[in-house]
């Protein structure tokens, strides 16, 4: 559409054109309710449709089994990080666990990048037992180390296993089962997909719960999508431990029993979020990882062409798909190289404040022809620099 841009930014990022557009038809008058969405109580019929339809095609893309919750949260991805450590130590299942061990539980964390480090860090800021089973620091978390090196504890002595399946940060993506496959069945795996959720599929039940902030894949910021088993929900209610350390706002439990909405949600992210939800019904959760990987392939094609120019930092066998980094040979070439975008209207692609060099971001709404003519632009940036 004439004005916009190819906008590459890692979050809030680029939706889908026809999701803005029904949002922008719709949003004087929601389905003749006179009004906007913005405007409209959670407590209606129409709001109620709406969130519930969100829900259930979510549930329908991510193929999600029906004894899964899926939550609409607030506090963003950050707020999930302490909102994972709570609720499961909340649980029926972990508390029972603990009363047999006698001692604290350990909580397990894959640390492969800043997002990661962060959610463990949040583990140790509230007083909890973190057990490091793996950190890619030595790498500057250019790779992640192999699974025969991780330090899972015992599964009697764990609580759960957490990690972040794409490092936004550092470009840096697990295999889809690599976790799962690793850790022992009792012991729920917790994951942080807040930028590659609905990117491809994922067997939802083999996870204890998945979390996300909405502003990558999934809509605008401001929501976030939890989902989990329903077992792990289970609480001995009474229990004063569980209720002083356990704010209602990071409670999954009380959303759950609410239908997401036991106080005002976000409610125009929710919406957004159930347009963008249909909008991947129709492409189809298979065509959407189809259509991931032939657009990361075109830009790492150029990484690869040109290694010693076009700097990848990350280890091809774990290479972020949504967020791919490299540098250039220096700081005043990257410089250029951002510049030089923007004139071709390609921008938000300098790479996060604490790495430089440049991250280019390629979520679902990103139609091929945005990672064509970034390659085209790094084929032609080479030819005149490199
Ligand atoms: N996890 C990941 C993987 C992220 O990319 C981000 C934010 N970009 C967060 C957590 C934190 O999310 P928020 O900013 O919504 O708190």
């Amino acid at each position: 559409m004439e004005g916009r841009v190819w906008n590459f930014s890692a979050g809030p990022s680029t939706l889908p054109l026809p999701v803005l557009e029904e949002v922008q038809r719709d949003l004087l008058n929601y389905g003749g309710t006179g009004m906007s969405v913005l405007e409209m109580s959670h407590r209606s019929k129409t709001y109620g449709g709406i969130i519930g339809d969100a829900e259930a095609t979510l549930r329908r893309v991510l193929d999600v089994p029906s004894n899964y919750s899926i939550l609409f949260m607030q506090g963003g991805g950050t707020g999930e990080f302490a909102a994972a450590y709570l609720n499961l130590f909340a649980s029926r299942a972990v508390r029972e666990k603990q009363r047999r061990l006698g001692r604290p539980l350990a909580c397990d964390y894959l640390v492969t990048g800043s997002w990661s480090k962060l959610g463990k860090q949040e583990v140790e800021r509230l007083g909890g037992r973190v057990n490091v089973a793996a950190d890619g620091a030595a790498s500057g978390y250019a790779g992640i180390p192999p699974a025969a090196e991780w330090t899972l504890g015992a599964p009697d002595e764990t609580a759960f296993v957490y990690y972040c399946e794409n490092e936004t940060i550092h470009g840096v993506e697990v295999p889809p089962s690599a976790v799962v496959d690793a850790v022992d069945p009792s012991v729920p795996v917790i994951c942080d997909m807040s930028s590659n959720m609905l990117s491809r599929p994922v067997d939802v039940g083999r996870f204890g719960a998945i979390v996300a902030g909405a502003q990558k894949n999934m809509g605008p910021a401001g929501v976030t999508v939890v989902i989990v088993r329903k077992d792990l929900l289970e609480r001995d209610e009474g229990d004063a431990d569980v209720t002083r350390a356990l704010p209602s706002v990071l409670d999954w439990s009380y959303y759950d029993r609410a239908g997401s909405m036991p106080h005002t949600p976000p409610t125009f992210s929710i919406y957004v979020c159930g347009l963008v939800f249909r909008w991947a019904e129709q492409q189809g959760i298979r065509e959407l990882a189809r259509r991931r990987a032939a657009r990361a392939r075109l830009v790492y094609d150029e990484i690869d062409a040109h290694p010693a120019f076009f700097r990848g930092r990350v280890d091809p066998a774990c290479r972020s798909e949504m967020n791919l980094v490299f540098n250039l040979p220096t700081p005043e070439l990257e410089a250029t190289f951002l510049a030089e975008a923007a004139e071709r209207r390609m921008v938000q692609l300098k790479g996060h404040r604490s790495l430089g060099g440049i991250r280019v971001s390629l979520y679902n709404a990103m139609p091929l022809e945005g990672a064509e003519a970034f390659a085209a632009f790094m084929r032609d940036f080479y030819a005149r620099h490199g």
